[in-house]
């Protein structure tokens, strides 16, 4: 047991779905030629005016409600100031001391138990650009290029309550809050593309003692697992450093991904070195109640009680649940392939089993694949019915996951009929017995193991195409003769 208690607090920054920018209509379209999607207005050249896009506040307040949050009636832009190459108006309009929404929380399971961490605040603000340096990095670089498509995405920040108690929290709740605002359909959250990114806020204290630690701000973290590394490395270097009784420094620290390391980038800023003040070319946010509603009947059901619904209604187990409802997409597909065919936790199985197996080898997408729902029913009833038996379905899932053929189609083409015929079942035992002796007195010596050896032995012989449990049978009957 460590002396001390993680404390952790994240601030995820979530590119919104818009077809367009945040004040602007240019596009906000992926992967463009660099600065093909530049206005005026984005680039902050003189005399032109920021509209509001009404979708993004939309979705704004669709992602504050799907995280229980409570929506501000009124709200404002500020501006926050800063000078960096990515940034040409040298300040980026933010939200500072009315965010548009506070007070939301999201559920985790801690040890199967549910735990609530709490979502400080929820606001609206724009992108900046993307440089890409010369070099590795920008220290040692010649030059840097600036591509400004990126600028005036609009972008909601989340950020957390220093709720969260170990780096394996930290990761769960990304994964749980990507699942919501995907469900919400607010945003993709493709931490590779930079849709989703997040910052962390790190301290320790012993264990007991109420007053925080000082904390250290690690940025830099490219992916999920890259935000479990820093945390862990953090929470061992901070460690080191109390057991010492060395002082923790109050600064920002970049995640050094090659190394696995972290370190120094700079002190903490406070907020008075942004120079907040409130935008004076946009007005205040009004939002009222109906419009409020309006977005919250327009929500789906949500991953945290669809799970729960998963469990009530097909009797699946809790950690079915949650990973079947983890994308929207899969829990859908489940759904569509349980209308198909009656036994939901053989449906769950083949889905978390065999079809996430598959779709992590391919690098594929769910909505990529030529195999439906329908296929997964059709072929579990040839399952049911003896046409083929549990180990060839595997063949057969595998065959339909690639081409979209139909089962009964599959066990045709390639000859996979389940053989059931007892006379040609009973030859092959007979095989099996005469060439395996030491088995047979093994398990006539009372080692039961030794009969799945030889059923093992009869599906060898028909390429797993043997009735299993008439071999089973089949054996044990030939067996017990001597
Ligand atoms: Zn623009």
């Amino acid at each position: 047991m460590s002396r001390y208690e993680t404390v952790i607090g994240l601030e995820v920054h979530a590119e919104l779905l818009t077809e367009s920018k945040l004040f602007c209509g240019c596009s906000t379209e992926f992967g463009a030629e660099p600065n093909t999607h530049c206005c005026p207005v984005c680039l902050g050249l003189p005399g032109v005016l920021p509209v509001l896009n009404r979708k993004a506040l939309d979705y704004a307040i669709k992602a504050a409600l799907a995280l229980n949050a409570e929506i501000a009636s009124y709200s404002k832009f500020d501006r926050k100031n800063y000078f960096y190459p990515d940034l040409p108006k040298a300040y980026q309009i933010s939200q500072y001391d009315l965010p548009l929404a506070k007070k939301g929380w999201l559920e985790l399971k801690v040890d199967g138990q549910p735990r609530r961490i709490g979502i400080t605040r929820i606001h609206l603000e724009e992108e900046a650009g993307k440089s890409v340096h010369s070099g590795e990095s920008i220290i040692g670089s010649e030059f840097s290029l600036e591509d400004y498509n990126r600028v005036g995405i609009p972008l909601i920040e989340i950020v957390s309550e220093p709720d969260l108690r170990s780096p394996a929290e930290a990761h769960q709740y990304l994964e749980r809050l990507k699942a919501v605002l995907q469900y919400a359909g607010v945003s993709d959250c493709k931490m590779e593309e930079g849709s989703l990114r997040c910052d962390a806020n790190i301290s320790l204290r012993p264990v007991g003692q109420a007053e925080f630690g000082v904390k250290v701000e690690i940025k830099n973290m490219n992916s999920f697992r890259a935000v479990l590394r820093a945390l862990e490395y953090e929470v061992a270097r901070q460690t080191e450093l109390l057991d010492s009784g060395t002082a923790i420094v109050q600064e920002t620290r970049a995640w050094d991904e090659g190394r696995g390391i972290t370190v120094s980038m700079r002190g903490k800023e406070e907020a008075h070195d942004y120079r907040y003040f409130p935008e004076p070319d946009l007005p205040p946010v009004v939002i009222d109640r109906e419009w409020v509603e309006r977005l919250r009947s327009e929500l789906p059901e949500l991953p945290g009680p669809r799970a729960d619904r998963f469990v009530s209604q097909y009797g699946l187990p809790a950690y079915d649940a949650d990973l079947l409802t983890s994308s929207r997409r899969l829990a859908d597909w489940f759904e569509a392939a349980v209308q198909e065919y009656h036994d939901a936790k053989a449906v769950s199985n083949w889905v978390m089993g065999d079809l996430l197996r598959l779709l992590k080898a391919e690098e594929k997408e769910l909505d990529e694949l030529p195999l439906t729902p329908g296929h997964l029913g059709e072929m579990l009833k040839l399952i049911d019915d003896g046409t083929i038996s549990g180990k060839i379905a595997k063949t057969v899932f595998e065959e339909m996951f690639h081409t979209g053929k139909r089962a009964a189609d599959v066990v045709k083409e390639k000859g996979l009929v389940q053989i059931s015929d007892e006379a040609e079942l009973a030859r092959i035992v007979e095989t099996v017995i005469a060439a395996n002796p030491k088995s047979v007195a093994d398990f006539r010596g009372g080692k039961e193991a030794a009969l799945g050896y030889l059923v093992g032995q009869v599906m060898k012989e028909t390429r797993g195409r043997a009735n299993p449990g008439l071999v089973n049978q089949l054996l044990r009957d030939r067996l017990s003769r001597q």
